[in-house]
């Protein structure tokens, strides 16, 4: 049987809703057991050092223990896109898009989208995130590239929901070809406890009909999709003009609306919108660090949440840190309602918790209860006043978002211990994006802008 161990010496939070399975949710001098991946107990310290005498101790030094983080909307392969120079000034989101974003997906070769995905990896390690949801593109490797990233992914102990970003912006041809490295990585990763797949789609303005109405058709039943929406008002003019409906619309049309949608961005809806992705139980997921960076408005998630949507969050690509997104978060709803209480924030990270159940089927994930997948992490923010389920968003928001993590543990494996991680080798993925990097750079500049989003 296999070592237990014993995380304590800190103040451990069970969940971050008020109905975790273990309570009181917040435990001053709380501690977690585990064996292999699962959880065996949560509770006083002083109890479970009883229980388990034998368990190797794992020291939290004052922190705050927390269940492993849950990203829902990242992009690995923008992990070299740090100080690269368009060429002229990005003046709009169409010009972000076709002039960096398109160029450096198409640039992007193996070993770039595999040293993205380990530097991306060694973030989200780094910044205690345990489950990620990533969203790809690299039309000059498409076949095969989600198993770039899973091989990349596995290796570094990490669980992940996967997929391809499908569009008709490089042809018709490239979309049915994403859509088979979709259904086709979907189906290998079926019962896979850590890697699953989704249907990626990039935003309703670069997929025609006919795309939309074959993934509606193939794809397997809770397959899932996980697309752009109303991130800029393009999506929604240019859906309506070529299509005659909005993205929102389209989707539903097609019934490809459901609890395993996850629809980045929302922020240029109307209300009936909102009702309609609420009455499909499918997902908002706001991305504040990657909307003030673009400068397209910013997801009044207060208002979203009002009108019956479930919103989690997401980083975009910007960086692999959940609490500095819950902490821009915060901010955003500060700049659209200030004043008021915060009312739907709590409630991004819990969310977040609840879709990757979903995908998982895992009904403890995110949690620190017996029989939950041992995801735990430990940020090195001992809290200098008292800390309750009531005031923990402030807690935070305001000290903890700050804090390096100490160790980060996934599915019962330290991937980080005392900030060191022990699954990937930092230094030599570092050295080696160096190497890559200026190869990768100058195909971009020689790629093209100009790109028709339907590939007409
Ligand atoms: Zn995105």
């Amino acid at each position: 049987m296999s070592e237990a161990f014993l995380l304590g010496n800190g103040v451990l939070v069970a969940g971050f809703s008020p109905k975790c399975a273990v309570q009181p949710q917040v435990i001053p001098d709380g501690a977690v057991v585990w064996r292999g991946e699962r959880i065996l107990a949560v509770g006083p310290e002083a109890e479970l050092r009883r229980a388990y005498p034998d368990a190797r101790f794992l020291d939290a030094h004052g922190g705050l223990i927390l269940p492993g983080l849950i990203n829902l909307h990242h992009h690995f392969y923008a992990a070299l896109a740090r100080g690269l120079d368009p060429g002229a000034p990005l003046t709009n989101f169409a010009e972000i898009l076709d002039r960096l974003w398109w160029r450096l997906d198409r640039a992007l070769n193996v070993e770039t989208v595999r040293i993205s995905a380990q530097l991306s990896a060694a973030d989200c390690i780094r910044w205690g995130c345990t489950t990620v949801f990533d969203h790809h593109a690299s039309p000059s490797c498409l076949a095969g590239s989600l198993d770039v990233i899973a091989d990349v992914v596995n290796a570094s102990g990490l669980s992940a929901v996967l997929c391809y970003e499908v569009t008709d912006r490089n042809g018709h041809e490239q979309a049915r070809a994403g859509m088979e490295e979709n259904l086709r990585f979907i189906q290998e990763h079926a019962s896979d406890p850590r890697i699953r797949g989704v249907v990626g789609l990039h935003a309703s303005f670069t997929l025609r009909d006919t795309t939309l109405a074959e993934v509606a058709e193939r794809r397997p039943p809770r397959a899932g999709c996980h697309i752009h929406v109303a991130e800029d008002l393009l999506d929604v003019e240019a859906s309506r003009r070529a299509f005659g409906l909005g993205p929102v619309e389209r989707l539903e049309r097609f019934g490809l609306l459901d609890e395993h949608c996850l629809l980045a961005h929302g922020i240029h809806l109307q209300p009936d919108n909102y009702r309609s992705i609420a009455s499909h139980d499918a997902v908002l997921v706001h991305n504040p660090e990657s909307n003030a960076n673009n400068g397209v408005g910013h997801l009044d998630a207060a208002n979203a949440a009002k009108l019956g949507c479930t919103v989690g969050l997401g980083t975009d690509g910007m960086s692999s840190s959940m609490l500095r997104a819950l902490r821009a978060a915060f901010f955003a709803h500060r700049a659209c309602h200030a004043g008021e209480p915060a009312a739907a924030l709590p409630a991004l990270l819990f969310n977040n918790v609840r879709v990757a159940r979903r995908f998982f089927d895992e009904p403890l994930l995110g949690e620190l209860a017996p029989g939950a997948p041992a995801d735990v992490i430990v940020l090195d923010s001992a809290p200098p006043t008292p800390i309750t389920a009531e005031n923990l968003l402030s807690h935070l928001v305001y000290g903890a978002s700050e804090a390096p993590v100490r160790h980060t543990v996934a599915r019962g494996r330290v991937l980080l211990e005392n900030f060191c991680h022990t699954t990937l080798d930092v230094t030599e993925i570092a050295a080696r994006a160096r190497e890559l990097t200026p190869g990768l750079w100058q195909h971009f500049a020689a790629m093209k802008s100009g790109t028709n989003y339907l590939g007409q």
